[in-house]
């Protein structure tokens, strides 16, 4: 070998470098693809695994004689984990996620695996072998990449400052976070790249375990609500609470909306004197975790903090010897749902049927169907059933299967609605359409049981998709609120044998104004409960109500408070 064959053989190649990449890139990067492709997800997922399997051209760069043993023993690593990744999507349609660990390690891991072995079909297996033999293809065109000793250093160092450095910075520089709180961040940022979805799906499942351990300790610590007797005795009985999500009342039909968005609920009321629709219930906060630490404990917008002192609505269930149990198609473990899976754990069993990486990720709210048919046959004479939807939250096109899209075009729209924003308006109906059709059928399921009970559905909150004039607005701003962010539907069915042993006229009630913060009295009262905390004038159904100023805002801010029947019926108005 002569010294110009050495030269040759050494010079950078653009086509070797391209290789290089593809091959670091498909391990995370397919997977994020298809997500995106299919619709299921955003591409923030791709962009990171992108960005975070550079970090893989350090040590081939470095050490350009090794590219090949490197990338092998990366590649075994890297390939493994990611089929893993694959295939938990492949079955569950769900990315891997501090959730799944969460699920993993604390729920029926039996169960887990019956439903592998169930999902798992040739179909599944073709898919890994088919990703199996890309990766061996991409590794026999795996060539080193000589890059100039100077090149070799700006090059890596680029990579390591793009990748660590401007993020950590910008949290702890720019938002003056901690090195742990910008390390979340960063773990979160790299939980879509192989290797390092487990290590930090298991960092962060590690940080929500602890913070709930330690909410859940002080929960159990708390004393029993004093003298608290149930008025139906030892009647088996199974009373619901379907929690829905960002639904407005103002957008369906049942409330008066011009399209019709709740169709089986319109013809429910219409067959069914047994179905209570109440009118004029609006939220305190238009924020899931904020609204439900007040409408599932004692606080309310006077009083936010009970619901660390005082018994949740869970809590005096179980006390009244009711065997409790907690469906949800919310997320699990994340930062912000703690406090949820905080009340979930307050129940004896729980089912969590959604362990998607983002909350704004393709998924139905039909996965509630199956363990509440399950439940519904539990042989405990007294149930209570917590169902939380994920209902009709962003991105709203994917809270429906595309074959259940009823509203196109602009009929039945105002006028002041832009034609780029049609289509998020009609895609938040059809999710309307899709949560009809959801709460339609957990009552179905309910009554085919001929049970003794109740079922109470209410939103935590509503949204305002450019409903309210001049329909520029989308969301939910608690600084900048409109109407349409806090008017829920508030719904109520009795079975027949409930309704004969509690034969409640709810004529006189349905048109009271409330507040769901206060639905903890509401269901003492429907449930026949009494004990000492009792305000039977903050129930929506006592004869003792006392209609009393509806709060809305941050209780927490100075000067946050304001009444929602003070609000305008435009936006942007104070
Ligand atoms: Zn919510």
């Amino acid at each position: 070998m002569n010294m110009s064959e050495l030269f040759v053989k050494e010079r950078f190649s653009w086509r070797s470098l391209g290789w290089l990449l593809l091959y670091f890139w498909f391990f995370s990067c397919a997977l994020q693809l298809v997500i995106v492709l299919t619709g299921h997800s955003g591409t923030t997922g791709l962009r990171d695994s992108l960005l975070y399997s550079l970090l893989w051209l350090i040590p081939v760069f470095v050490f350009p004689a090794r590219t090949k043993i490197i990338s092998s023993v990366l590649g075994i690593l890297l390939w493994a984990t990611s089929l893993i990744a694959l295939g938990y999507y492949s079955i569950y349609k769900q990315e891997f996620s501090q959730s799944v660990m969460f699920v993993m390690f604390e729920s029926n891991s039996k169960e887990a695996g019956e439903y592998v072995s169930q999902y798992f079909s040739l179909k599944v297996l073709a898919i890994l072998i088919f990703y199996t033999l890309i990766v061996g293809f991409l590794w026999r065109k795996v060539r080193p990449v000589y890059l100039p000793l100077k090149y070799k250093v700006t090059v890596c160092t680029l990579i390591a400052v793009v990748l660590f450095g401007v993020p950590l910075y910008k949290k702890m520089h720019n938002e003056g976070e901690t090195l742990a709180e910008a390390s979340g961040y960063l773990a979160s940022r790299m939980s879509t790249t192989a290797p390092w979805q487990y290590i930090a799906g298991y960092v962060e499942y590690r940080q929500q375990l602890e913070s709930m351990t330690e909410m859940l300790k002080q929960n159990a610590a708390l004393p029993p609500l004093a003298n608290l007797k149930d008025a139906n005795g030892d009647t088996p009985r199974t009373l619901v609470l379907v929690i829905g999500e960002s639904t407005t009342s103002s957008r369906m039909s049942l409330y008066g909306y011009g399209r019709q968005t709740t169709p089986r609920l319109d013809a429910l009321r219409k067959s069914d004197p047994n179905l209570v629709v109440f009118n004029d219930v609006v939220t305190s906060r238009p924020y899931t975790i904020e609204i439900l630490q007040q409408a599932l404990t004692f606080a309310d917008e006077q009083q936010p903090d009970l619901y660390l002192t005082k018994p949740s609505l869970m809590n005096m269930m179980k006390q009244a010897g009711y065997k409790t149990f907690w469906i949800t198609n919310q997320q699990t473990m994340t930062k912000r749902n703690t406090l949820l899976t905080v009340f979930s754990q307050q129940t004896d069993e729980q089912f969590y049927m959604n362990n998607q990486r983002t909350q704004s990720a393709r998924q139905y709210d039909d996965v509630v169907f199956a363990p509440f048919e399950k439940v519904l046959t539990d042989p405990a004479e007294k149930k209570f059933i917590v169902v939380h939807l994920l209902g009709t939250h962003m991105k709203y096109k994917f809270r429906y299967p595309e074959d259940a899209t009823k509203f196109v075009g602009r009929e039945g729209i105002p006028d002041g609605v832009s034609d780029s924003d049609v289509e998020v308006y009609n895609d938040y109906d059809n999710a309307e359409l899709y949560n009809d059709y959801v709460v339609e059928t957990l009552i179905r399921t309910f009554e085919k049981t001929q049970p003794n009970g109740f079922l109470l559905y209410f939103s935590d909150h509503g949204e305002d998709v450019y409903e309210t004039p001049p329909h520029t607005v989308l969301g939910r701003d608690e600084s900048a609120p409109t109407r349409t962010m806090y008017t829920v539907p508030f719904i109520l069915w009795n079975s027949p044998q409930w309704q004969k042993d509690h034969p409640i006229d709810y004529a006189p009630y349905v048109d009271r104004k409330y507040s769901n913060a206060h639905l903890l009295h509401t269901w003492s009262t429907l449930a026949g409960l009494s004990y000492d905390l009792q305000e039977p004038g903050k129930s929506l159904v006592s004869p003792a109500f006392r209609q009393s100023e509806r709060w809305i805002g941050d209780p927490y801010s100075k000067k946050g408070l304001r009444t929602f029947d003070s609000l305008p019926y435009t936006a942007g108005g104070k």
